[in-house]
């Protein structure tokens, strides 16, 4: 891999005459605001945070880090599970700032800055009786979400977010603006719907939105046991893709509106959304709910936007998991769930199913940089922990439990991919798809500029 040369020293004057956006050096109040990210346990330094307020500032603060030799961070809504929104001496570069958002209501297509979270896009469009998918997190920034994939609540019904892109607006290494899409540079276009942050900084998404005939979802909790778990994925694969589903299998937490006997039993707490007409939705949900008398049952007709738990503000949690794609839910395989879960002692601790097909699966495999389309389940493993004393511990839990339930299917998600190195990287670009990312890496960022990230380096070792 060839090293960036180092030509010149930063200088924060310098960057603050030039771009128009915040700049904020180590000694400047912000500073310890602005370089905390989502996930807890992650305490770097970067040697300048640059809030960019434009592609313009975008493309400097590019040229800068390309000039300097200095690591460059990009940081969307912050909540990369490996920690790459943020940099020991580096630049980070912030695009928190940037949220503008043009809805084309009669044309149904909005395009969005990259600094706004999946949350405000979404009450945003849902203004105009408008959807476009991202995932179960409102306050997960779109950046990030988008360019890996984005599964959400209406992966069946209208796939990936990507599924939804028509055009993207991205700063490559050499600091230049490009808007792609299905024309205009259809390869970068390709590559960033799955490749991630490999190819330059994304500055505004223009997306495909959808009308809502109606909604019906929220939350069922029922009992946890291996017949109600297999029923569960059997019931989301039988629905109608009007149907998306997250079956979250876990302790209790100690909810308000659960019963206090049934905090710290294990349970399914089941995200239902419906996509269409509410009628037709409750017939899809009966057998959801005939699986066993739930505790707690709060699925019922409202707006997408209150699938979005409300924004957690300064909460970090620490957890490690491990995600894998399955292609059964059967018997034996919600035992093995319910039972290494029940023997756990961690705290925290889950397997979550997302039941795929419906819209996302009729995208060709090659279409996009994300090739999981024949995938049938996501599921990941996760626990918390406290620090670095249990961490190991919970790491080596996670592993175990992903082991025991991984069937045919080798991939992995990126977005879910937490810093596993590089083979977890391959996993989720299989085959063809990755030899056609190393290739347009090495044609777009030749230095690996781009390299804190899910990184495709563009070396010949990759290649191969
Ligand atoms: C609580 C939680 C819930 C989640 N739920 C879902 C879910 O339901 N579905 C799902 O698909 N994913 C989900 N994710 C995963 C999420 O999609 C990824 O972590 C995603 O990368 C986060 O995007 P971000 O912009 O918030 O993160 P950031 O940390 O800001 O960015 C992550 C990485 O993406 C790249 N990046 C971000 N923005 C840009 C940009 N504008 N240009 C170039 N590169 C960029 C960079 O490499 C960066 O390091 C969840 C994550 C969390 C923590």
């Amino acid at each position: 891999m060839r090293t960036p040369t180092r030509h010149f020293e930063l200088s924060l004057a310098d960057l603050r005459a030039a771009v128009r956006g915040r700049v904020i050096g180590p000694d400047d109040d912000g500073y310890d605001a602005a370089r905390t990210v989502v996930i807890g346990g992650i305490d770097r330094r970067p040697a300048v945070i640059v809030k960019v307020a434009d592609a313009a500032d975008v493309g400097r603060v590019v040229r800068v880090a390309r000039d300097t030799g200095l690591e460059l961070a990009v940081k969307s809504g912050g909540h990369s599970g490996a920690g790459h929104s943020t940099t020991e001496g580096g630049i980070l570069l912030d695009l928190s700032d940037m949220k503008a958002l043009d809805v084309d209501v009669d044309g149904r297509t909005a395009w969005a800055e990259t600094g706004l979270t999946a949350g405000e896009v979404t009450a945003a469009v849902a203004a105009h009786g408008l959807v476009v998918g991202f995932g179960d997190t409102g306050s997960v920034g779109i950046g990030g979400i988008t360019l890996g994939g984005g599964i959400g609540y209406l992966v069946r019904k209208h796939g990936l977010t990507i599924d939804n892109l028509i055009g993207a607006e991205i700063v490559t290494a050499d600091g230049e603006l490009h808007r792609v899409d299905a024309d205009q540079e259809p390869d970068l276009f390709w590559a960033v719907r799955g490749g991630g942050g490999n190819f330059g900084v994304a500055t505004r998404f223009g997306f495909r939105l959808h009308e809502l005939p109606g909604f019906v979802g929220g939350m069922l909790v029922l009992p946890a046991t291996a017949e109600t778990v297999a029923g569960f994925i059997a019931a989301a694969e039988a629905a109608p893709e009007e149907l998306s589903t997250i079956a979250n299998i876990m302790p209790a937490p100690p909810m308000p509106f659960l019963a206090p006997e049934v905090h710290g039993e294990l349970v399914i707490l089941g995200m239902l959304a419906w996509a269409g007409d509410p009628a037709a939705g409750e017939a899809a949900i009966a057998p959801f709910r005939a699986l066993a008398t739930p505790y707690a049952d709060m699925v019922k007709p409202s707006t997408y936007p209150e699938m979005f738990p409300p924004d957690e503000g300064e909460y970090h949690p620490l957890a490690v998991a491990r995600t894998l794609f399955l292609d059964r839910v059967d018997r034996a395989t919600a035992t093995t769930i319910v039972e290494t879960l029940r023997a756990y002692d961690a705290p925290m601790r889950v397997a979550q199913l997302r039941v795929l097909g419906g819209a996302m699966a009729r995208v060709p495999a090659e279409a996009t940089a994300f090739a999981h389309r024949a995938s049938r389940i996501m599921a990941v493993a996760a626990a918390f922990h406290e620090g670095p004393d249990d961490k190991a511990a919970r790491e080596a839990w996670v592993e175990a439990f992903a082991a025991a339930i991984r069937q045919g299917d080798s991939g992995a998600y990126v977005n879910f991919v937490n810093d596993e190195g590089p083979e977890r990287v391959r996993a989720a670009y299989p085959g063809s798809t990755w030899d056609r990312l190393v290739e347009l890496k090495r044609r777009y960022d030749p230095t690996n500029l781009f390299r804190l990230n899910q990184n495709v380096p563009p070396t010949a070792e990759a290649a191969r």
